[in-house]
């Protein structure tokens, strides 16, 4: 092996499936890490969850083994975890769980802590059979095992029944041979020293279909562009771009919009919001004091710690409830649960905050309500109280949808942005 051939990148199983999804943030990420990681935003990261699930999914092929009825006893076996694969042209890879059968061959185990499979488990499994054949090792069976959807957490934590096995050497085998060519096309990529870096096809494409790297390969506003107009489609962003109108404020009035999208464009226009107040002061005269300001905070876990919770149900364990009084005193009740199965410390204090008549205003309702319903059902003794918390919601990011539209938010009304944008108080500062 040459020098040259050694610097060229190993292709992974989580590169395969970037590559899948778009080669040249692929590419990015293994020729240029630093400008990669500039771009990429933060992901939600389950790797606590991933290593809970692998860590119970190997026990059942321990010393549980020959009493599990998901895994019944066949044949003496040899298992390995964790077994990393190198082959000679560029792929590096872990097996989560390799079993060798007595004839020799091998079932490969993929684990995964989500209740679902996706045609991404099914592509890296793929990826993992084909290495395994590449050194030479004959695949028979290929499984998933996936935490259980019907899983409810008992007193006794039973953790057999919280994994599921599931047969899918059919799905992979009928994705083989394109699967074989895709990983030929990823490696000859890497093995580029250059690529075109100044444009790239979502360009023309809506906001959904951008990836973080969007702006490295587009010179493009990096605010009020016309990709931000609400549920704008491809049609209208071609004409746009046709034109060679990439801000919203160059949109000019032959252009049909809906009702939202005129109001961004007038925004931008005009730099400042359009606020349509009348409207906003019809919803606000509907509320009744006292105003309860609630937020949650809440846990969801592969493997869940509460008793009678499904996996990855949202479980409050902290409260925050500013309470503002008709004559404009503010007080203001916490409660923050020391365990991850604190619900009925909150839930207790939560009783104790709020009374019956008054206004409980949150920010995204259906986010408060499903956490009312799901501690109403952990806790029936509650749920009369959290059904009336729910009868008497408003949901104030109603008014940043309709009535309070700024071109500053990017089309976005989340929390984290208005506040931001509208108080100037960060989010994190709350
Ligand atoms: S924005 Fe560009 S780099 Fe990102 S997925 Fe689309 S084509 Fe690929």
């Amino acid at each position: 092996m040459n020098t040259k051939e050694f610097l060229v990148p190993y292709l992974t199983k989580t590169d395969f499936i970037l590559y899948l999804q778009c080669p040249k943030s692929l590419w990015l990420k293994k020729h240029k890490p630093k400008e990669y990681q500039h771009y990429k935003k933060p992901s939600d990261s389950f790797l606590l969850d991933d290593y809970e699930v692998k860590k119970y999914a190997q026990r059942l092929f321990q010393n549980e083994r020959s009493q599990l009825f998901l895994f019944p006893p066949n044949h003496p076996t040899n298992v390995l975890f964790n077994k990393r694969l190198r082959t000679g042209e560029g792929i590096s890879t872990y097996i989560d769980i390799l079993e060798q059968n007595a004839d020799g061959t091998y079932n490969l185990y993929e684990v995964k802590p989500s209740t679902t499979i996706n045609a991404d488990y099914i592509k890296e499994a793929c990826f993992q059979m084909i290495t395994l054949e590449k050194c030479e090792l004959q695949v028979r069976d290929v499984f998933i095992i996936q935490v259980n959807p019907d899983y409810v957490r008992r007193a006794k934590f039973e953790r057999h029944r919280l994994l599921k096995k599931v047969p899918i050497t059919q799905a992979v085998r009928d994705c083989e041979q394109k699967t074989r060519m895709e990983i030929h096309n990823a490696l000859a990529l890497l093995r580029q020293n250059a690529i075109y870096e100044t444009g790239c096809g979502c360009y023309w494409k809506t906001r959904t279909n951008q990836c973080d790297t969007f702006e490295y390969f587009n010179n493009t506003p990096k605010q009020k562009s016309v990709w931000e107009l609400p549920r704008v489609k491809e049609e209208k962003l071609w004409t746009l771009l046709d034109r060679s109108i990439e801000r919203l404020e160059d949109v000019p009035d032959d252009i049909a919009l809906t009702a939202k999208q005129f109001f961004q464009v007038r925004s931008a226009v005009e730099r400042k919001p359009i606020v349509k107040s009348e409207y906003i002061a019809e919803m606000l005269n509907t509320l009744t004091f006292p105003l309860y300001f609630l937020d949650y905070e809440t846990i969801s876990t592969a493997v869940p710690k509460v008793i009678g919770a499904k996996p990855w149900q949202k479980i409050p364990f902290q409260f925050s409830l500013h309470i503002l009084h008709e004559g404009g005193k503010l007080d203001h009740k916490e409660y923050l649960s020391d365990t991850m199965h604190g619900v009925e410390g909150v839930l207790h204090a939560l009783y104790n905050s709020i009374d019956c008549v008054g206004s409980i205003i949150s920010w995204n309702a259906p986010f408060e309500k499903l956490c009312n319903r799901t501690m109403g059902q952990l806790y029936p003794e509650y749920r009369f109280f959290l059904a009336d918390i729910n009868d008497r919601m408003f949901d104030l990011e109603i008014i940043f949808k309709k009535a309070y539209i700024d071109a500053e938010f990017g089309g976005s009304t989340s929390l984290k942005t208005c506040c931001r944008l509208c108080v100037h108080v960060s989010h994190t500062k709350l």
